[in-house]
């Protein structure tokens, strides 16, 4: 197993990697406080991993609830569900919240922790690696609003976050890709020799080798955590984690949230960013396309969809978080393994890269 710590102050907590850590008592009861646990998962985890969790915690009074599954069901509604079963089973505020699942699940229990009679403990299980990699760490959480996605919701840190490799075993190969562009977004912005070691792994990730994953995840861990440690509620460096985000949230949002899934769209949108980082002569040609052949060999689309025109980028574009005063601040490279946010570039150099022609 490895520790990684996230430095936040009093609110600093443990990230456990390893396999076979989801029913580790021993692990789960150094980070609960009182007698009371509520597992929230969802009709596809619940039946794979939700009983073993359960007995591991046999001397609690633990509550279920299983929530349906998918992005849709990531509402208001749901999360009321959320609370109903807490307070059915007459939880109290030193109750302890588990998250089983991935980002969904993790982000709706996170934000039903934080408000759950002004916030109760919880602990993160994710077990996607994009929530193992992404959102299980740094304490963002919530809904999405049907006028926008993730806009309701509170920062809020977990007790731990445990990470079980094993759990990976049951996952799509095509959710696997996904988090793998999350993995190869770590190299790129923050962690040059990251991509060396990916180039020369990535075969064995995709064939869930235990041991590059661990470091994959760790390594991606790291980085998160060091960013996020920095600046928890991004005001500056945290937004370098969106790279790719921006063009990438217009995929999602103009195709339809699920024809996508969140880390296709990234590695899309990160194809984007690429080209861009070179168009404005910061990165080189083959720098580009040395990122482009990682995202492919990880499985992972790096053609923007066909039907999409600049005209509905900049739509969709207009409406990101990181538009600040009427400035669309773009994550791009100043070289591989170093992000910047900037709103100063040339507007040429944008509108080249919503027209290039990526096949
Ligand atoms: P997800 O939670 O929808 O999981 C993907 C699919 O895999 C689901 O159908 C799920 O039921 C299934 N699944 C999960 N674990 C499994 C397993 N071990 N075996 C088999 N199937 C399994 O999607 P995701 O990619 O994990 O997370 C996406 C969500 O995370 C989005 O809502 C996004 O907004 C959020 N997110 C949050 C943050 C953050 O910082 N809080 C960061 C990135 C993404
Ligand atoms: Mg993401």
């Amino acid at each position: 197993m490895q520790t990684l710590q996230v430095d936040l102050g009093t609110r600093s907590y443990p990230i456990y990697i390893g396999s076979g850590l989801l029913d580790d008592s021993a692990l789960l009861a150094r980070h609960i406080a009182g007698r009371q646990v509520a597992i929230v998962s969802n009709e596809t985890v619940a039946p794979l991993y939700l009983e073993r969790l359960a007995q591991a915690l046999k001397d609690y009074q633990v509550t279920r609830i299983v929530l349906p599954d998918g992005e849709a069901h990531k509402n208001w509604e749901t999360l009321q569900s959320i609370f109903d079963g807490l307070l059915q089973a007459r939880h109290d505020r030193r109750t302890t919240v588990i998250a089983l699942g991935g980002g969904v699940i993790g982000d709706m229990a996170g934000f039903a922790a934080a408000c759950y009679q002004r916030g109760v403990n919880f602990i993160q299980v994710p077990t996607t690696l994009l929530s193992q990699v992404d959102s299980s760490v740094g304490g963002k959480t919530g809904i999405n609003h049907p006028l926008g996605k993730n806009m309701v919701g509170a920062f809020y840190q977990p007790q731990a976050v445990l990470i079980d490799i094993a759990s990976l075993s049951t996952l799509p190969a095509r959710e696997l890709s996904a988090g793998l562009a999350e993995v190869i977004k770590y190299g790129l912005i923050c962690d040059e020799p990251f991509l060396g070691w990916l180039e020369t792994h990535m075969d064995v990730l995709r064939e869930l080798d235990n041991a590059a994953l661990t470091t994959a995840i760790a390594r991606s861990c790291e980085a998160k955590a060091r960013v996020v440690g920095a600046d928890e509620r991004e005001s500056g460096i945290r937004a370098t984690l969106n790279l790719g985000h921006t063009f990438g949230h217009a995929i999602e949002t103009h195709m339809g949230y699920g024809v996508w899934l969140h880390g296709e769209a990234v590695s899309a949108g990160t194809v984007m960013a690429l080209e861009m980082s070179h168009r404005l002569g910061w990165i080189s040609a083959a720098e580009r396309d040395r990122g482009i052949r990682l995202l492919q060999r990880a499985g992972l689309p790096v053609v923007p969809p066909k039907e999409m025109t600049p005209e509905h980028f900049l739509e969709h574009m207009a409406v990101d978080k990181k538009v600040l005063d009427g400035q669309l601040r773009l994550v791009l490279l100043k070289r591989l393994g170093e992000a910047v946010v900037t709103a100063d570039y040339a507007q040429d150099a944008l509108q080249a890269t919503l027209s290039t022609d990526y096949r």
